[in-house]
């Protein structure tokens, strides 16, 4: 690691330190360094390359060696797992310092990484299209579910003034203000593109959860079963190396689960259960961000100001708000708006040509002869959750064994209950593969069981519909059979429900980017399906990375993965 004089970040928000192979104690002091600092960059990154993943005996080494750090090698330490080859970003020194020291550590042969290394020197970081000046950042971000909290905290936490708008009355007002679902990793044998970011999405959500949730309340570090179903269209399964000669790292995150589960079972030791609305206020809780409620906006207009574009947000032809830089992640609302500004781009376009006399009569169509309103192809996916409070389950004594003397001939039919065993009732954790089930999940109510999800292409409201109960039950007959037999009886009468919109694109990766065929300044971070527990926060990482020029929080073949403009280039990558 270049040594750096003392003073060198000084008036800089942000700054790099390129350690071309990890050298621990050079690391150790750099972020002693840097918390020592009253004037320290709110964000410090670090980036390393090691060739093999720094073990418990290197930092156990490394604390012999430098007791003065034992503290800084024991937050390290609690973050060095599951790393496997490959991009990993640990968070550290959140608390209570104000700032962020966030550590990419690239596993695996420098050659690999070398190319990256050389984007990103020791210094600051560099933009690749000019930011305003510290202290004139604003931005709109449209949206508050986890997707448009998640920018909004990555963008304040970067010194900009961030303006939320919602349609709703409260913040997680569409699918994110589901009342429980699971954080989990993805997992394929051939550890396909989704696989790789939902391990670095589910790594940013430990970091989230631990530091701004209550556990128990808010979220809970259960782990999480996966059973493989018959007739599931996806292989499932994790690659191979993890169980040889990466199986350290790779069963930090996915294992065989123990028995009692079937023996095809997987277990996700890092998976949780989140209440995502919580996780929702906690994002926007910062001081440079202003959340507005009842704001649904209903097109975007691009107007050329003396300092470049501005977009106003309109609703019924008022402006909501206006800022050269918006950000649509408003879910499945996002279509519309991005459909409304590449309009009003192409519109200023036609208008400048016609000025100049070169309009002709297919002026509205965008340089590449796109439609200006073929947008994103982003589609609608309702589902519904079934709940109910545990209270109200009939629990079920254990078969009692007969009484001394008593006659075995008893004609008893014990009720449908008492033959079964709490533990088989209630799974020690929660449990997806075919929908998914929670229970122990403390609401207003009492402690609550969840059961779902639904998936309907048809329907695009957010309403709960008796026919999805019982493909609820169906589902969790077929994941938990004597879960279901125990709950049948509620589904038949009085199951309680919650229904959402998700959305996705065909590829069902999220959409990160800048907006083609819209003038510059409008990013969308949306199309999150069935994932956005897991994704939404990383990708709100991302897009706040990229306007900075800092190093990305996953490989840059991910993050290319992700670009709004893979649909207009109509070349699709496999999840
Ligand atoms: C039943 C169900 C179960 C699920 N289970 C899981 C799970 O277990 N794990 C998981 O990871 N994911 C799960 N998901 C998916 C997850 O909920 C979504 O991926 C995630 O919430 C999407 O977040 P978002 O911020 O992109 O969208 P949303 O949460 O829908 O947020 C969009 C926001 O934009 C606002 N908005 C919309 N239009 C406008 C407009 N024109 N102007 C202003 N504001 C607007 C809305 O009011 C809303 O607040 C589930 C979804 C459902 C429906």
């Amino acid at each position: 690691m270049p040594s750096l004089p003392a003073h060198a970040w000084h008036g800089h928000n942000i700054w790099c330190i390129t350690q071309a192979t990890l050298e621990l104690p050079a690391f150790l002091d750099a972020w002693a360094q840097w918390l020592a600092d009253p004037e320290r960059p709110r964000l410090l990154h670090v980036l390393a390359v090691a060739a093999t993943a720094p073990s418990h005996s290197d930092l156990q080494a490394a604390a012999n060696a430098q007791p003065e750090h034992t503290g800084l090698i024991d937050e390290l330490s609690a973050q060095c797992w599951g790393l496997l080859p490959g991009m990993h970003r640990l968070r550290l020194s959140c608390r209570p310092v104000g700032g962020q020291l966030l550590l990419t550590l690239c596993v695996g042969p420098t050659t690999d990484f070398a190319a990256w290394l050389g984007r990103h020197p020791t210094g600051p970081c560099n933009p690749s299209t000019a930011l305003p000046p510290q202290g004139e950042r604003s931005v709109t971000v449209l949206g508050s579910g986890i997707a448009g909290a998640s920018t909004a905290r990555a963008l304040a936490e970067r010194g900009w003034q961030v303006t939320v708008l919602d349609a709703g009355s409260t913040p997680a007002a569409g699918a994110s203000g589901l009342p429980v679902g699971l954080v989990a990793p993805h997992t394929s044998p051939d550890d396909s593109p989704i696989s790789r970011l939902s391990r670095a999405g589910v790594r940013a959500m430990q970091h989230a959860m631990h530091t701004l949730l209550q556990a128990g309340t808010d979220w809970a570090p259960t782990g999480v079963q996966e059973r493989r179903l018959p007739g599931k269209t996806r292989k499932g399964g994790a690659p191979h190396s993890w169980s040889h000669e990466l199986a350290e790292a790779g069963q930090a995150w996915t294992c065989a689960a123990p028995p009692p589960a079937p023996p095809n079972a997987l277990w996700h030791a890092k998976g949780a259960w989140l209440r995502p609305a919580r996780l929702v206020h906690a994002l926007l809780q910062h001081p440079n961000i202003r959340w507005q409620g009842q704001a649904k906006a209903d097109a975007l207009q691009a107007v050329d100001a003396a300092q470049g574009t501005i977009w106003q947000v309109l609703q019924d032809g008022q402006v909501l708000a206006q800022s050269a830089r918006v950000v649509v992640a408003c879910g499945p609302g996002s279509a519309q708006l991005l459909a409304s500004a590449a309009a009003s781009t192409a519109a200023t376009a036609a208008g400048a040509a016609g000025a100049a006399g070169a309009a002709g009569a297919d002026g509205a169509m965008a340089d590449d002869g796109a439609h200006p309103t073929d947008t994103l192809p982003i589609r609608s996916l309702r589902g519904q959750i079934s709940w109910g409070l545990m209270a109200e389950v009939a629990t079920p004594t254990p078969a009692a064994s007969p009484a001394p003397g008593a006659s075995t001939n008893t004609r008893h039919t014990p009720p449908q209950t008492t033959h079964l065993a709490l533990a088989d009732m209630w799974p020690a954790t929660p449990v997806n593969g075919n929908g998914s089930f929670v229970h122990s999940v403390p609401t207003e109510q009492g402690l609550a069981w969840f059961a779902g999800s639904s998936f309907d292409r048809v329907n695009d409201q957010p309403v709960v519909l008796p026919a999805d109960h019982a493909d609820n039950l169906a589902r969790l007959q077929a994941l938990l059979p004597d879960t279901a037999q125990a709950l049948a009886p509620l589904f038949a009468n009085g199951v309680r429900g919650w229904a959402g919109v998700r959305c996705s694109v065909p590829d069902r990766l999220p959409v990160v980017g800048p907006v083609v065929h819209a003038s510059e300044g409008l990013w969308v971070n949306a199309a999150m399906g069935s994932r956005g527990l897991t994704l939404a926060l990383l990708c709100g990482e991302l897009l706040a990375a990229r306007w900075h020029g800092e190093p990305l929080p996953m490989e840059a073949e991910l993050a290319q993965a992700l670009e709004a403009k893979r649909f207009n280039t109509r070349k699709t990558i496999r999840p």
